[in-house]
C-alpha cells in the first residue's frame, strides 16, 4: 500500500492569504499546507480520499494519472470543493466513478452539483460519478473499506480504513471525538493519521494533545497529525507530539 498527503492544512490553507504570521511566512516548505486530500494506492487500483478546492492542483502537482474511487469524509468546503475537478477522470473512464460518502454529505453533493441526478446534454461532458452511500464495510478493486463515524460538529462525519494485502491505514481527518465503535475498528492498523488543528482547544477539532491520546488509544504501527492551521508550524508540532507521533506535510509518501 502506498499513502501520498495531497494536501494537509486546515480549510483556510498555508500561507492563508493576507495573512503575515510566522508560519504563514515561514520558509520551511513543511509549513505550506494545501486542503487535506490523500491518494491510497494499491498496484491494482489508486483511491483518493476527499476532493479539497486544491485538487486540481494537486492531480498536476503529483502527476495523478487515473482515479479509480473517490471516499468522502464530510461536506465541509475544504474536502468538497474540487469534487467537479473529477471530471477530468471520468472523461476517460468507460464507467461512472464511484464515489462513496456518508447520507448527509450524499445529499448535500447532490444538492450542489445537481447534475448527479440529470441527464447529460448532447455534447457536453459534466462529471459521471456513480454516488453510493457507504454504511457498511465493502470490497473495492482489492481494496477492503470501512467507512469510520466520528463526531465533527454538525457534519456527517465519517473516516475511512483502507485494508489491501495484509496491510491497513485509517485516516480520520477531521474529529472533535471518537466513538468506541470507531476506535474498535482502527485499532492496530499499520498507521493511523488524524486531525489536530492546533495546541488551543477547539470546539469542532482535536488539538494536538486530544489526538495524541486517541492515536495512543488506536495504537498503529505509524501515526501522524493532519489539518494543521497556522498558529503551529511544522517544528513546533514536532516538539510537542510524543516519541512515534509526527506530523505529515504535504508531498509526505508511506509505502509499505
Ligand atoms: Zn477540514
Ligand atoms: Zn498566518
Ligand atoms: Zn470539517
Amino acid at each position: 500500500m502506498r499513502v501520498t498527503f495531497l494536501g494537509t492544512g486546515t480549510s483556510y490553507g498555508i500561507p492563508m492569504p493576507g495573512c503575515d504570521c510566522p508560519v504563514c511566512r515561514s520558509d520551511d516548505p513543511r509549513d505550506r499546507r494545501h486542503r487535506t486530500a490523500m491518494l491510497i494506492e494499491s498496484p491494482d487500483a489508486t483511491l483518493l480520499l476527499d476532493t479539497p478546492p486544491d485538487l486540481r492542483t494537486q492531480c498536476l502537482a503529483f502527476d495523478i494519472r487515473r482515479i479509480d474511487g473517490v471516499l468522502m469524509t464530510h461536506d465541509h468546503a475544504d474536502h468538497l470543493f474540487g469534487f467537479d475537478d473529477l471530471r477530468a477522470y471520468t472523461n476517460r473512464m468507460p464507467e461512472p466513478m464511484p464515489v462513496w460518502a456518508s447520507a448527509g454529505t450524499a445529499q448535500t453533493l447532490r444538492r450542489i452539483f445537481a447534475y448527479l441526478d440529470q441527464p447529460p446534454l448532447p455534447g457536453t461532458s459534466l462529471a459521471r460519478i456513480a454516488l453510493h452511500v457507504a454504511e457498511e464495510p465493502f470490497d473495492f478493486m482489492g481494496f477492503r473499506l470501512t467507512p469510520l463515524p466520528a463526531e465533527h460538529g454538525r457534519a456527517d462525519m465519517i473516516g475511512w480504513k483502507f485494508e489491501s494485502e495484509g496491510r491497513s491505514f485509517a485516516a480520520i481527518p477531521d474529529c472533535k471525538t471518537i466513538p468506541p465503535e470507531t476506535l474498535a475498528l482502527c485499532r492496530g492498523v499499520d498507521l493511523a493519521v488524524l486531525d489536530a488543528l492546533r495546541i488551543r482547544p477547539h470546539p469542532t477539532h482535536m488539538n494536538l494533545d486530544e489526538s495524541v491520546a486517541a492515536l495512543k488509544a488506536i495504537g498503529a504501527k505509524h501515526s501522524l497529525v493532519i489539518h494543521l492551521c497556522h498558529e503551529v508550524s511544522h517544528v513546533q508540532a514536532e516538539q510537542r507530539l510524543p516519541d512515534g507521533i509526527a506530523p505529515a506535510h504535504d508531498g509526505l509518501r508511506i509505502e509499505w
